[in-house]
């Protein structure tokens, strides 16, 4: 069988960031400032490549840098003051954090307008009821270069593997929406036939963090696969989908990296530029 479509999102998320630029070129100097607490490594590279991605677009930056074991009370000061600074326009949490800080109390603390990850309760309601709102950064993503690879939707069955409030929830409600029309079925460790569910799928979302157990068998002839999970296994990093298996089934397919991970860098950059409409809406 004929190889699988690569689903470029390095090369598409290039063309967003050079729509942005052009964009923020027109617009008054916006800020995007980014939280990092503790020193996981894969959150310092993430943020390293938020940053670059937001100054290539044109934005300014701003890193504040807490330690490990910070109180909350000194981590919710910095989201406040950041919070009320007329010269910030978007503001990012990096997940994960240190366990002993309560991260929904952080993320409360961010205004509607500024939740550049969309994951305030107002921006999941406003997805909810499809209201104008900022979206979680990966879904979006993935419905990005579903557009960018015009991948039919309609009527089409879409099964999401994973039902975080960062990935796969948003998703299942962007695929099931008015105008893009999937049957949507959301699975999570307690599904059951989870592969036989998966095969029924034209599209596969992959969000569970289980490293390449989406194999050849789970995936439907011709199927658009999308692998958003990343692990590190024995020093490399991994996707959710076995891609030497799965290219050879899918119709299309996200390859990692290079797929998801990218995308979702120019979504919190697009997140970043939709702000200052938003606060124009009185979001
Ligand atoms: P999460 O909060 O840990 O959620 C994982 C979900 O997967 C849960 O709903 C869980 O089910 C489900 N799950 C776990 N094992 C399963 C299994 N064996 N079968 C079916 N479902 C299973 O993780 P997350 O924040 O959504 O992230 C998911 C993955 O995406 C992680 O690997 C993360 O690193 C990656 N990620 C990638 C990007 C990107 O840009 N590509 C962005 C964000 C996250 P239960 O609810 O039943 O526990």
């Amino acid at each position: 069988m004929a190889q699988a479509v690569l689903l470029d999102g390095k090369r598409t998320a290039q063309k967003i960031i050079a729509r942005l630029a052009a964009e923020t070129g027109r617009l008054p100097k916006m800020t995007l400032a980014t939280v990092l607490i503790g020193d996981y490594p894969p959150s310092r590279i993430y943020v390293g490549l938020k940053l670059k991605m937001a100054a290539r677009a044109g934005l300014a930056t701003r890193l504040m840098e807490l330690p490990r074991n910070v109180a909350q009370e000194h981590a919710e000061q910095t989201i406040r003051s950041l919070a009320e600074d007329t010269a910030v326009n978007g503001i990012l949490i990096q997940l994960p954090l240190p366990e002993h800080l309560d991260a929904a109390a952080l993320t409360g603390l961010i205004p509607p307008h500024k939740d550049v990850d969309g994951l305030t309760a107002e921006n999941l309601g406003r997805l909810v009821n499809n209201a104008p709102g900022l979206v979680p950064c990966t879904p979006l993503g993935v419905m990005e270069l579903i557009g960018e690879y015009k991948l039919p939707t309609a009527g089409r069955t879409a099964v999401v593997v994973g039902r975080s409030h960062l990935v796969g929830v948003p998703l299942a409600l962007l695929l099931g929406r008015k105008g893009t029309d999937c049957t949507v079925t959301l699975c999570h460790s307690r599904t059951r036939e989870l592969a036989q569910t998966c095969r029924q799928a034209d599209i596969l979302i992959a969000a569970a963090g289980m490293p390449q157990f989406i194999t050849g068998d789970f995936i439907k002839p011709g199927a658009a696969v999308f692998d958003v999970g990343v692990t590190r296994r024995d020093g490399k990093i991994c996707g959710d989908v076995l891609f030497e298996e799965a290219v050879q089934v899918a119709g299309a397919i996200t390859p990692m990296p290079g797929g998801t991970g990218p995308m979702t860098v120019a979504c919190l950059i697009k997140n970043t530029v939709s702000t200052a409409e938003l606060a124009l809406q009185d979001l």
